[in-house]
């Protein structure tokens, strides 16, 4: 079993699909084991973003993260970090696959409705970066 995190963005909050993301994320036979909405402040999108601070989207992206409110979620499955990437769909929707979560909704290569962490050490700093342990109901 694997765990990975999952943000519904603020353009996919807005756009009232909460229930859609999820229902393809339990289709795919994915739990959910921790659910909250928050809004971001600016620090707390950059600390999250900071592996991309040198790009040149930072600002422009971490505002947009802060822009209204999130749903972050802890993911659990065999093989989920990849599982939902492939739901997710490529980070530019012109470039996903057809039935994916992007490009489905999502409206240019920032506005992108949803985040999955890429790999196990980046799930681990991201699970913690939102979930405590108390937090996380497997
Ligand atoms: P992801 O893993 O598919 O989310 O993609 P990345 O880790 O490469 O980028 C993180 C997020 O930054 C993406 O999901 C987009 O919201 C945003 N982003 C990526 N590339 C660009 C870009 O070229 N321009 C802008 N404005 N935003 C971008």
């Amino acid at each position: 079993m694997e765990r990975t995190l999952s943000l519904i963005k603020p353009d996919g909050v807005a756009k009232n699909i909460i229930g859609e993301v999820i229902k393809r994320f339990e289709t795919a036979g994915i739990k959910v084991v921790a659910m909250k909405k928050l809004h971001l402040s600016q620090k707390q999108a950059e600390g999250f973003y900071a592996v991309h601070k040198e790009r040149p989207f930072f600002k422009s992206l971490t505002e947009f993260m802060t822009s209204g409110p999130i749903v972050a979620m802890v993911l659990e499955g065999e093989d989920v970090i990849a599982k939902n990437r492939k739901l997710m769909g490529a980070t530019n929707f012109k470039n996903a696959e057809e039935g994916t979560i992007r490009r489905d909704y999502a409206t240019d290569i920032e506005k992108n409705v949803v985040h999955g962490s890429d790999a196990p050490e980046t799930a681990a700093f991201e699970i913690a970066y939102f979930f405590s342990m108390m937090e996380i109901v497997g």
